[in-house]
């Protein structure tokens, strides 16, 4: 898509995230094709690919542009697969996985957030993201099981449904910690076996629900 940020979206991908391990070339054409600047605040667009996460509304953020296309590089997407994310927040996310899988099903806790995050997706074509409001760390059972799960919001344990709702083999990427910082886990099925691998050291906000945290 050519807009007036083209440029500018090319030198984030140059600069931010070429540099810093990004390498999957899907990853980084996704990166480069979504218009990021459309799931922020109007006056925050000059700002929408700085190296730096964002507020959005209801104080929640959208995360850094090296996060997003890290968690998403983890998940080693070929283009088949059915994704889960619990934490649409902007849509931003939701919106670069929908270009390098099949699905993706995302879920929200708040309204608002949600509605804003739909009517970017309507704008841009993007029919292939399905979106619904609940309490994510329940998962998305009519669904399951999902190829992969991406967690974009910090939790104190990796939710038992999320597990549950895991294709074999799958993959998932959340953070786990406490409110403040935590660290990206890598949770993996293979055979019936589950492996967890720790990552990079991140900062989210909560992941509220019944497999989360209990109150904002
Ligand atoms: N992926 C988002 C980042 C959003 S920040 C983006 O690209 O913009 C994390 C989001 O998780 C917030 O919008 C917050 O409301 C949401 N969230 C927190 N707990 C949740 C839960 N239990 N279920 C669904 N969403 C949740």
């Amino acid at each position: 898509m050519i807009d007036r940020f083209t440029t500018v979206r090319e030198r984030m991908v140059q600069e931010q995230l070429r540099p810093r391990g990004i390498c999957d070339p899907d990853v980084l054409r996704a990166m480069s094709e979504v218009p990021r600047h459309l799931f922020v605040d109007d006056a925050l667009q000059a700002k929408a690919y700085g190296d730096h996460p964002l507020p959005i509304a209801s104080d929640q953020t959208i995360s850094q542009p090296l996060i997003v296309a890290a968690m998403t590089q983890t998940l080693q997407l070929k283009g088949h697969e059915r994704v889960l994310e619990i934490g649409t927040g902007s849509g931003y996310q939701a919106a670069v996985l929908s270009r390098l899988c099949a699905k993706v099903y995302t879920v929200e806790r708040i309204n608002t957030l949600l509605a804003g995050a739909r009517k970017v997706f309507d704008k841009l074509h993007y029919y292939n993201i399905l979106s619904r409001l609940d309490d994510g760390t329940m998962g998305w059972r009519e669904h399951a099981p999902f190829d992969a799960i991406i967690v974009t919001a910090g939790s104190p344990e990796i939710p038992e449904p999320l597990i549950d709702q895991l294709a074999d083999p799958g993959c998932m990427v959340i953070p786990v910690g406490d409110r403040r910082v935590q660290e990206l886990h890598y949770l993996t099925k293979n055979d019936g076996e589950v492996a967890v691998q720790r990552l990079e050291s991140v900062r989210f906000v909560s992941l509220i629900g019944e497999h989360g945290w209990k109150n904002d």
